[in-house]
């Protein structure tokens, strides 16, 4: 895997509809340098091989790097522990927030790395890491007051993966402006001129990692700060990224107190605008749908984790109508399965219109690859072309689970499991399935005993 040419049985090249077979990628210094499909179809592999005999082969289809545009690296230590009797978001929250009382820079850099290492092997090359848990335990700033985003940046350096750690501003514990207590404390900056300050200090090394913006919620920033927030996003051309209408109560107490939807408060101080992304936005009005694709707010989908969480489905179809760029996220880590996360889309839309056939392969692909990236402020990355970074995920399809699939439906038949070849940047992170530095099943056991109770 050192070499710099490829031999992919299929890849999936921008603008297709469908993958090529036997295309020839080359890469060097981090970016792709040529593409070149073969020509006369399966036997061009054979002749491929003799004419590039330094090129790697790599069976199956391959694809862009896959971007996880929403991660709570943390919330990876609660999978199968919250499954027991019955609950609701708010009752799950209580058993996040136990975990995140226990974490200090090591244990969230152990945590962080094994899950991010896991995500490497299911073929994510990019995460974006929606950090709140700032300060110590009763809201002391850490000596360094962004150690545990250091930390963050650190464990994606050491899982191999780049990283958006968006900064988020939480303030508050409700809509009404009550103040954090409890495990909470940690969140807060105090108001959001510091919280700004403590971002823009936060410049971290090395050029796989940058920093965008997050505005947690309407319920953790009062409506009267979040402008100071979208202006220092705006300033530094930053992505801008929000929990939007995960739940219905989170509605009802803004238009309690507000008189409007979250969307149409986020709207009136600045917060939406093209770099933004709304996540989940699962119960929104025609209204609220209009002003998130009048200002081309994107949406950030995370179908494993809104399921596990009771939250109900997102008008995935009417939002991409409406102009706004779909991306996925796997959030609470419940599931770590980009080709979960992307089906998912589509077969939730036929759950709730008992119809099929609302999202082409395609479509999904471009929510999984360009647009995850490009909502985490990588433009240049999920595409497989000339110039981008060289990020290459290649699929088996000679597992149980695809053996006899056609290239074009791995979204709908493909699991994490099945990626066996993974390159960042140039770098080979995963080979034949295995992470090539991090023991990840090992790793996770002891990073998540460490963290719960
Ligand atoms: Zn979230």
């Amino acid at each position: 895997m050192t070499a710099s040419r490829w031999l992919a049985e299929y890849a999936w090249l921008p603008e297709h509809a469908e993958p090529t077979p036997d295309v020839l990628i080359e890469t060097a210094d981090g970016r792709i340098s040529a593409v070149t499909p073969l020509t006369a179809g399966r036997a061009g592999v054979t002749a491929g091989v003799e004419v590039y005999a330094d090129a790697v082969r790599l069976p199956g289809l391959t694809l862009p790097g896959l971007a996880n545009a929403h991660s709570h690296a943390f919330h990876r230590a609660l999978r199968g522990r919250t499954q027991g009797g019955r609950g609701d978001f708010w009752s799950w929250r209580d058993q996040m927030y136990a975990v995140a009382t226990r974490l200090d820079p090591d244990s969230y850099l152990a945590l962080a790395r094994a899950a991010y290492a896991e995500m490497a092997l299911a073929g994510i090359t990019c995460v974006g890491e929606f950090h709140y848990l700032h300060h110590g335990p009763d809201g002391a700033p850490y000596a360094d007051p962004n150690a545990m985003g250091e930390a963050l940046v650190e464990a994606a350096a050491q899982a191999g993966v780049r990283i958006t750690v968006l900064d988020t501003c939480y303030l508050t514990a409700g809509v009404d402006g009550r103040p954090l207590t409890g495990p909470q404390r940690r969140f807060g900056d105090g108001d959001a001129v510091r919280w700004g300050e403590r971002a823009a200090a936060f410049t971290p090394a090395g050029g796989h990692a940058r920093v965008g913006a997050a505005v947690h919620s309407v319920r953790a920033v009062p409506a009267e700060q979040l402008s100071t927030v979208a202006r220092w996003a705006r300033e530094r051309d930053v992505p801008l990224h929000v929990h939007l209408s995960e739940q219905p109560a989170e509605n009802d107490a803004c238009r309690a107190l507000h008189g409007c939807t979250p969307t149409r408060l986020l709207a009136e101080h600045g917060v939406l605008g093209p770099a933004t992304t709304a996540v989940h936005a699962t119960h929104l009005t025609s209204g609220d749908l209009g002003l998130l694709g009048e200002h081309r707010s994107g949406v950030c989908l995370c179908p494993t984790t809104e399921r596990d969480l009771a939250d109900g489905i997102g008008p995935a179809r009417r939002m991409a109508d409406a102009g706004m760029p779909l991306s996925l996220g796997s959030d609470s880590h419940a599931v770590v399965d980009l080709f979960e996360e992307a089906r998912a889309v589509e077969l939730d839309e036929r759950l709730r219109t008992r119809r099929r056939g609302h999202f082409a392969a395609v479509e999904l692909m471009t929510a999984a690859t360009a647009d995850g990236h490009a909502a985490l402020g990588w433009t240049d990355a999920g595409r497989i072309a000339v110039g981008a970074r060289a990020d290459l995920v290649t699929v088996r399809l000679d597992s149980a689970r695809t053996a006899g699939v056609p290239p074009v439906g791995v979204f709908f038949a493909a699991g994490a499991a099945d990626v066996t070849h993974v390159l960042v940047d140039g770098r080979p992170v995963v080979r034949d399935g295995r992470h090539l530095t991090v023991d990840v099943p090992a790793e996770l056991s002891r990073a998540v005993a460490e963290v719960t109770p």
